[in-house]
């Protein structure tokens, strides 16, 4: 079985991260893609003081609602403490044992991934499934076995929607309308 892993804040979810997860799973045949909201990620501790885990997660479970082979898991809510990629990989392993797994994420947290905990061990047991961000090329960490994902560039990213909201303006285009509704319902980005 291949697994694709698809970690983030996802504060909030949105199509860009929809989209990556669809080509990723189409281009590399993965058996499913499972979404795993941090509970608290390592890189952006400041944020989540903002919008809760249990939130990120529920927005996550409305945006894959009827999505083929896609899943969220709680592993991380569940943990609780730092979010590490290393930790849930090693929870799947056992989980799904013999399966296959890729790291799906974008450019920016690809070239970051030499900080991640353990990752040296971490790049000797996944495979890297990279999307373009921006325009500019993608250097490859040392020992990293990278695939990129061929889709188009989505310029869309979770911050440019908070502070979209915060000044009430239409993130129609950016969000499923079941989140939406959600982020609204909970009055979500209003305030910093
Ligand atoms: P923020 O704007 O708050 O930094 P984000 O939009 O990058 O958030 P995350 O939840 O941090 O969202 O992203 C999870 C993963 O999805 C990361 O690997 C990130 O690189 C990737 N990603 C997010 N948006 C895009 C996009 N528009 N194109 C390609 N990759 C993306």
């Amino acid at each position: 079985m291949k697994i694709g892993i698809f970690g983030g804040t996802f504060d909030p979810v949105h199509r860009g991260h929809l989209q990556l997860a669809q080509n990723a799973r189409a281009q590399f045949s993965l058996d499913k893609v499972i979404f795993v909201p941090a509970y608290q990620s390592p890189h952006k501790q400041e944020l989540l003081s903002c919008t809760s885990p249990e939130d990120r997660y529920e927005m996550v479970r409305l945006a894959i609602e009827g999505e083929f082979s896609m899943e969220v898991s709680d592993c991380e809510l569940k943990r609780k403490g730092v979010s590490y990629t290393f930790d849930t990989l090693s929870e799947f392993e056992k989980k799904y044992s013999g399966a296959t797994f890729f790291l799906i994420l974008g450019r920016d947290a690809f070239e970051g991934i030499d900080a991640w905990y353990r990752a040296d061990e971490l790049k000797k047991r996944i495979r890297f499934l990279v999307a373009k961000r921006g325009a500019c090329e993608v250097h490859v960490p040392e020992g990293a076995r990278a695939e990129w994902i061929q889709m188009p560039l989505c310029p869309i990213s979770a911050s440019g929607i908070r502070e979209a909201i915060k000044c009430e303006r239409n993130v129609d285009d950016h969000v499923s309308s079941k989140v939406l509704q959600y982020i609204y319902a909970h009055a979500l980005y209003r305030e910093n």
